[in-house]
């Protein structure tokens, strides 16, 4: 009787997968970062199924490539990167290695994020080995400012619609509605940290440009001397004269750096340390796009009432 039960069942399943039409399989996307990958599946759906290969927990400029990688870049029909050369020490390898000619740079299914975003200190004149690991196209951390994330996802609707011209109304839709959850989200953003506009901070790396910027908070220095060259006795005691002379009150570090000379400028100026997730998985609670700048926003307008007293 069960048997019997369970066969009609089965029956009526296969009739029903029948009757409709064979749906594609979801386009593989690999992304190079956690913060892309958040993006492709707010605007993919299941349409997409997507892989990130750093973790948002890593410092994107260095990651491991693990065999796993090279795997999911050859099988991939769509990879995105974040571009500006933040991945130039371990993407091209892979690229090359996964003998996919699809997602060669300018191939069809290469997509540099960066095209349509706002980018902000492009370096003028020559570059040189003395200003340390600077990006001659610009700071590549710039998908920390929601209106990048914005054109970022409508770069991957229009690039997701080229590949799947069939879906192109699903992926329209799918970015409208993120769209629209994304500019309600900036509003509370914006008001939450607005009592704090022309506060002046200082970061570990050059990660929050575009944050701050955005923010309208004043990053007056940097941990690190220069872009990739780790903290100098001599920078620190100059950042701690600056610090108190201009009575900064709050340094920013991404969770992959150590907190030891933080926090002995910390101990020195007065200043408050202050980790916060610089991509999607960064932290736990930063699981997608959204919910980044909802966890870095509240961590950091707490940080600067108690830095400010407003
Ligand atoms: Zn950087």
């Amino acid at each position: 009787m069960r048997c019997l039960v369970r066969s009609v069942v089965v029956a009526a399943g296969v009739a029903l997968a029948m009757a409709q039409p064979q749906a594609a399989a979801p386009l593989r996307v690999v992304t190079t970062t956690e913060d892309l990958a958040s993006l492709a599946r707010e605007v993919g759906g299941d349409r997409v199924a997507v892989d990130a290969l750093a973790k948002g927990y890593q410092d994107p400029h260095f990651v491991d490539a693990k065999p796993s990688f090279i795997l999911l870049v050859s099988r991939a029909d769509l990879l995105i990167a974040v571009g500006r050369e933040l991945e130039i020490g371990w993407l091209p390898p892979l690229v090359n290695n996964s003998r996919n000619a699809k997602i060669q740079p300018g191939g069809s299914g290469y997509l540099d994020a960066s095209q349509t975003v706002k980018i902000l200190e492009i370096p003028t004149g020559q570059i040189t080995r003395a200003m340390g690991d600077v990006h001659p196209s610009g700071n590549p951390h710039y998908w920390l400012d929601p209106d990048n994330g914005r054109r970022m996802a409508a770069a991957i609707r229009d690039k997701l619609s080229q590949l799947a011209p069939a879906d192109a109304a699903f992926f329209t839709q799918r970015y409208a509605d993120f769209d629209r959850r994304l500019a309600e989200a900036q509003k509370r953003w914006d008001a939450t940290l607005a009592p704090y506009k022309g506060t002046k901070v200082v970061t570990y790396h050059r990660s929050w440009p575009n944050f701050m910027d955005r923010f309208g908070l004043d990053v007056i220095g940097y941990v690190e001397p220069k872009p990739g060259i780790p903290p100098s006795p001599s920078h620190t005691l100059d950042l701690i004269a600056e610090m108190k002379r201009l009575g900064v009150k709050l340094i920013v570090v991404e969770p992959y750096w150590s907190l030891k000379t933080p926090q002995a400028i910390a101990s020195q100026t007065g200043a408050e340390v202050l980790v916060l997730a610089p991509s999607v998985g960064g932290t736990k609670e930063a699981a997608d796009y959204i919910q980044l700048f909802e966890y870095d926003v509240k961590l950091l307008a707490s940080a600067l009432k108690r830095a400010t007293g407003k």
